[in-house]
């Protein structure tokens, strides 16, 4: 192949690549858990993102390692703060589709300066959580565009 070519290609494989692909599965919590069950949550699951949902199990929130940080300066109780007040809530939450381009979605992780973004499908007039996609997700999918070579 000429170069022109390849990167033609690299390019077609790079478009290919959707976030169903490379998705994981979301850790989620109720918007009344405390702060101190989030923070074991978060270590139990070991994930960086919790992603938080309502009594209808819809889309409320996302709780971020260093909103937990934030909320944990200090001397508050936090068994009695509930992360439904420390959370970035809906509709200021930046989320994908399964179909979506990865490449669209690192893009929008730079973009916004976060770490994850929720998988969503609609329900009703919100929105279920069905997948995650972080930072990981995104350096396997770079690391197995030249893997399948
Ligand atoms: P950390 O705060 O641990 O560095 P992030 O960079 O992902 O993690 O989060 C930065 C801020 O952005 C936090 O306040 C968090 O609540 C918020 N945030 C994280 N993910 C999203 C998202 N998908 N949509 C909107 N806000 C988000």
């Amino acid at each position: 192949y000429t170069g022109k070519n390849r990167t033609q290609l690299l390019g077609e494989s790079i478009k290919k690549m959707k976030v169903k692909d490379f998705q994981s599965l979301p850790v989620v919590v109720k918007d009344r858990v405390s702060v101190y069950d989030a923070i074991c949550t978060m270590f139990l699951e070991d994930v960086g993102t919790l992603f938080v949902v309502d009594d209808a199990s819809l889309l409320a929130g996302v709780v971020s390692r260093k909103d937990l940080l934030r909320a944990s300066i200090g001397n508050q109780d936090l068994n009695k703060i509930p992360v439904n007040i420390i959370m970035t809530r809906m509709p200021n939450i930046a989320m994908c589709r399964k179909e979506d381009s990865l490449y669209e979605i690192a893009k929008l992780l730079i973009e916004k300066q976060i770490d994850a973004v929720p998988v969503v499908k609609e329900k009703g007039d919100g929105y279920e959580v069905i997948g995650r996609v972080t930072k990981t997700n995104i350096t396997k999918a770079f690391v197995s565009l030249l893997d399948g070579e």
